[in-house]
């Protein structure tokens, strides 16, 4: 017996790297006319690396920490996350052979970062715009030169605080995927209109990273509900969203979108459950070969 066309469109895609979860997605697929794509772990790889250790003077605590103290104290609270940010304090950490304290009390803050209790002192490690000022966390002018300084050359800062006192700043740097620039392209030709990146990540780095791959449209510092907004105003206005994305921070926004799509290799367990379809090898270039795979087995089914 032959496959009915959509069903071997599914079976294709499967064979693409792309697992699609139902036949009503592949016809999602061919509908999409816009693509919102997150940057970290989607248009990145997701295995960023620490390249900046700057412990702040003057923080006034008993143990103020230098380079390696402040590394530790940042990786032990960062030891259960699953963020790529987390996994790269970690490994510089053991690059360093630094000796990690448990962490207790921990919660994830999706878009923000994390928090829990090393060493019997409140450690904080995330954004540093939503760390500072409004949560209570006092700001100098040092930590903001410090911030700016690593985020000018387009890196990613996260801040440390214990006790409620900023105690240092770390850079993170993560590198394109491969093809990143053509798949743009491609995406661009296909659905008529050009990909935007939604990110939770400052907007010097966003900017940065944006111009490599030629996206315009760049909506950086959004917490995990801003992009949920900015998908359902698009799908409002009658556009058929695609959000690719990989962190538990994508997934209400996979979820609101026309069909979401999770990179499989990278991706959170939330993002992977949430989304549609998933790309099971991480090749951003299987994105677009989807949709026009969707394309062509609607033209079967019509
Ligand atoms: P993206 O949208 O680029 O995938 P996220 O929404 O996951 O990024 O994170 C946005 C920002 O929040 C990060 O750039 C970082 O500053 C901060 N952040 C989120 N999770 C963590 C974490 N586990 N540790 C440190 N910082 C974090
Ligand atoms: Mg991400």
């Amino acid at each position: 017996a032959t496959m009915p066309p959509l069903l071997s469109a599914i079976a294709n895609a499967g064979r693409h790297g792309v697992l699609v979860k139902s036949a009503v997605v592949m016809e999602r697929l061919a509908q999409v006319d816009i693509v919102a794509l997150d940057k970290t772990g989607t248009l990145t790889e997701g295995t960023p690396r620490v390249t900046d250790v700057r412990p702040l003077p003057g923080s006034g605590l008993e143990r103020e920490p230098d380079e390696d103290g402040l590394l530790a104290l940042a990786a032990a609270a960062e030891h259960p996350s699953e963020h790529p940010l987390a996994r790269a304090l970690l490994e510089a950490a053991r690059e360093r052979g630094l000796t990690l304290s448990a962490a207790e009390d921990f919660t994830s803050m999706p878009g923000v970062g994390v928090t829990a209790v090393v060493d019997g002192r409140v450690v904080v490690v995330g954004a540093p715009e939503r760390l500072l000022g409004g949560a209570g966390v006092p700001t100098d002018s040092a930590t903001r030169l410090l911030i700016e300084e690593v985020e000018a050359s387009g890196r990613t800062a996260v801040l440390v605080v214990a006790d409620n006192v900023p105690v240092g700043v770390l850079g993170l740097a993560d590198r394109l995927r491969p093809g990143a620039a053509d798949t743009v392209a491609a995406l661009t030709e296909l659905t008529g209109t050009a990909p935007v990146l939604l990110t939770g990540d400052n907007p010097r780095a966003a900017a940065r990273l944006a111009a490599e791959v030629g996206i315009e449209d760049v909506r950086a510092g959004l917490l995990p509900q801003q992009k949920l907004d900015t998908v359902r105003e698009w799908e409002a206005a009658g556009r058929r969203v695609m959000v690719v994305g990989d962190g538990v921070n994508d997934a209400p926004a996979l979820a609101a979108s026309h069909t979401g799509v999770a990179m499989g290799r990278a991706g959170s367990d939330l993002a992977l459950e949430t989304a549609d379809a998933v790309i099971v090898r991480d090749e951003l270039a299987t994105v677009p070969a989807v949709i026009a795979l969707s394309r062509r087995a609607g033209r079967l089914v019509a």
